[in-house]
């Protein structure tokens, strides 16, 4: 198995390395759960607009919908990269999931409508898929469109939206025709939520971010928001959490956050002797080098699949089990390893590297975004291996 890159693509790595260098202070730390800090977020953002500058938000896109047509090796670079230099990207829904969606199932007019804006990063999109009693059972969602002869009216709620309350619009899927199978019955709008009828409350995470909860009165959607074709809205959710292809970067994370605590089992001592001479945290510090590489082959088989048209192992899932189970494992090590400090935030002068092991183990245990562990472990036993639900 060969893991290395070509020339071409290790020339595409050092421009975005380039790129984050110029653009990022050297000692740039930033908490993406801090969606209500002011200057954070506009930090972000400036940021995800000087992505957008360069045509790298849409860098696999045809051109004519504002993309740079680049393969999706390309894309993966970008994002190892992105992901360790922990740059501050934002309007990923708009990116992947708006984006993909739009391109596999949008008329060619939706596409120029919509995927350039996104593109130039003109428009921020937030998720509109959970309901309070529709998570990991999606296709039990019952926020409504009803088709009124001139446009669609839309009622329900809608919950955990990211970043919702920054957002311009929704990437809603709605129930069009309650007499279908549960799973047919279902379309994707782009809803405005600037539209009146639309309100939030929030929703705050164990990490400190915020999520909200998202309410539909009456809301009036053109019909040309409507994405694709009325009923298959299931089909363009599971297209597009697939089309994208992998992004990569897990493993750069995880190897950013070995090194800085390897470092700083450098520095500091315990029982008289420096930490990294300790062989338990000797022992602890290799259990994550060891995640970390398990991370970086998995990413890659995903990628190489992707690129060869393979369909992934296990019905795609084994990627995710692995990711969202091991970060919380990654962070317990973490904590293992610099002991009860690991749980002081960082306005404490005692937060061992400025409390970013707390940090790390709150947004670890984070992990229900886009369908849960267990779920993905049916996917594995079911589509993966074949056995009966
Ligand atoms: C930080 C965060 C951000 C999110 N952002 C968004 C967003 O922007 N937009 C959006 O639409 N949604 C978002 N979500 C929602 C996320 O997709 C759901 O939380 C997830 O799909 C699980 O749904 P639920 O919360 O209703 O849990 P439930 O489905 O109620 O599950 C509760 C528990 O039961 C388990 N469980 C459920 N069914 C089964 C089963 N059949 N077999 C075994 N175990 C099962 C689950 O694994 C889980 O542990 C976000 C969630 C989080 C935590």
């Amino acid at each position: 198995m060969d893991l290395t890159f070509s020339s071409e693509q290790e020339e595409w790595r050092d421009e975005v390395r380039t790129f984050l260098t110029a653009e990022l202070p050297a000692d740039f730390d930033w908490n993406s759960e801090y969606d209500e800090d002011e200057e954070g977020w506009a930090f972000a953002l400036d940021f995800t607009r000087k992505v957008a500058g360069r045509g790298w938000i849409g860098l696999t896109w045809p051109m004519e919908y504002g993309g740079l047509a680049r393969p999706a090796i390309d894309r993966f670079i970008l994002w190892e990269e992105l992901i360790r230099a922990n740059a501050p990207v934002v309007n990923h829904i708009g990116w992947g999931l708006a984006a993909n969606a739009l391109l596999a199932g949008g008329t060619h007019e939706q596409k120029l409508r919509f995927l350039p804006p996104i593109a130039r990063m003109e428009t921020f999109w937030a998720e509109g898929l959970t309901e309070p009693d529709a998570g990991s059972d999606l296709a039990s969602l019952r926020t409504s469109a009803d088709w009124t002869g001139e446009h669609w009216i839309v009622n329900g709620q809608k919950t955990f939206t990211t970043w919702g309350t920054h957002a311009d619009v929704l990437y809603l899927a709605a129930r069009t025709d309650p007499a279908q199978p549960k799973h047919r019955g279902i379309s994707i709008f782009c809803l405005d939520l600037r539209a009146p009828g639309v309100s939030f409350s929030p929703l705050h995470n164990i990490a400190g971010g915020r999520q909200n909860h998202t309410y539909f009165d009456d809301v009036i959607v053109p019909a040309d928001c409507l994405i694709g074709e009325v009923g298959h809205g299931w089909d363009y959710i599971m297209g597009s959490f697939y089309a994208g292809g992998p992004m990569g970067g897990m493993e750069c994370e995880q190897e950013n956050r070995l090194a800085e605590l390897t470092r700083w089992c450098s520095t500091v001592g315990r029982y008289g002797r420096p930490l990294i001479e300790d062989p338990y945290v000797r022992e602890r510090l290799a259990e994550l080098a060891v995640m970390t590489e398990i991370s970086r082959v998995l990413s890659y088989e995903g990628l190489s699949n992707f690129l060869h048209r393979r369909p992934p192992r296990f019905g795609g899932a084994l990627n995710t089990v692995v990711s969202k189970e091991m970060r919380p494992q990654f962070s317990q090590t973490i904590s293992e390893i610099v002991g009860p400090l690991s749980q002081v935030r960082g306005e404490s002068p005692a937060a061992p590297m400025t409390g970013r092991p707390a940090e790390w183990f709150l947004r670890g245990i984070n992990n229900h975004a886009g369908g849960t562990p267990q779920v993905k472990r049916m996917v594995m036993a079911t589509r993966g291996l074949g056995l009966p639900r």
